[in-house]
């Protein structure tokens, strides 16, 4: 029998997890699902004829990917650090020196997570005509790995990177072998990875650490995700809001919706009158204009739901 088609109780329990050790040290407790709570899901999912979905750090977190926000293990609540913020960035080379020399560290890797049975469902559903677009505010590339063909990178992607300069668009990964080349033997002990790729490292051992220039315009090169105190592009979020004009009903998983990039989609899907149910571990900012959430992993739940 495929794992994906276990029933799904057995996913349950915390280190019952599908996607290796230690992935699920990221994942918040939560409590046994209510099965009516997955018919009621099931339910959902099968009326659907154009579904829309929106996807969030909960998700990810099953890959091994901590996010920021979850109580107890995400990174605000484990750690004292915050992620980079957009003026910050732009301003300081001393700052993206900082950023650039932990984000090399960190990068083999954050960019070697595998996408998790989530992904993989909404990847089915997709295949089978059931998901219309799917916006996701992750910049782990982790649909595109699982092979989602339809969906809007909200806030970026970790393995593109922009020069702020041109505006040319290159790969990470290309950026990766030039760091390696400007730093040789350039070495550090790293810590904990956060979800942009970022990497724990004194101050001492980034002072050497050598950014190259864009290639083409020797302007700054950027990862192509949104920092903090950014906003998402307006062509982006218009195409976005055609794509949920198109759908006839919206699953938002593994998402607390606390960022307005996306909430924005919510208020728009409830003045059209689209229902909405909503996945994820705890309350969210939208929990008021949802037909029902359930309070469960994404990877326990997505599985077990047809597509037909
Ligand atoms: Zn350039």
């Amino acid at each position: 029998m495929a794992w994906r088609h276990l029933p799904w109780h057995l996913f349950l329990r915390r280190g019952a997890s599908s996607t290796g050790a230690g992935a699920v040290d990221f994942v918040p407790t939560s409590r046994p699902i209510d099965p009516s709570d997955l018919e009621r899901l099931q339910a959902f999912v099968s009326q659907a004829r154009r579904l829309f979905v929106i996807t969030g750090a909960g998700l990810s977190t099953e890959s091994g990917i901590p996010d920021y926000r979850s109580e107890g293990v995400g990174l605000y609540a484990r750690t004292d650090r915050r992620p980079m913020q957009h003026i910050e960035f732009v301003r300081s080379a001393k700052s993206r020196q900082r950023y650039w020399a932990r984000n090399y560290m960190g990068w083999p890797q954050f960019s070697s997570h595998r996408p998790n049975s989530a992904h993989l469902a909404l990847r089915d559903w997709e295949a089978q005509g059931k998901v219309h677009w799917l916006v996701t505010q992750n910049v782990d590339a982790l649909h595109s790995k699982a092979g989602h063909q339809h969906l809007t990178e909200l806030h970026g992607c970790t393995h593109r990177v922009v020069c702020l300069g041109c505006g040319a668009l290159t790969r990470r990964e290309d950026l990766q072998r030039r760091f390696t080349e400007m730093n040789p033997g350039w070495a550090a002990e790293a810590g904990g990875v956060a979800p942009d790729g970022d990497v724990f490292l004194e101050d001492e051992q980034v002072l050497h650490f050598r950014v190259p220039p864009c290639q083409n315009c020797g302007g700054i090169l950027k990862p192509e995700v949104t920092f903090f105190g950014d906003t998402v592009d307006r062509s982006t979020v218009q195409f976005v809001h055609d794509r949920l004009a198109e759908s006839d009903a919206l699953l938002v998983a593994g998402s607390s919706l606390q960022v307005y990039s996306s909430y924005r989609f919510l208020l728009a899907a409830s003045e059209k009158q689209i229902p909405v149910a909503i996945l994820n571990i705890g309350p969210t900012r939208a929990d008021h204009l949802a037909q029902f959430r359930v309070s469960a992993r994404c990877g326990a739940v997505l599985p077990t739901i047809q597509p037909c």
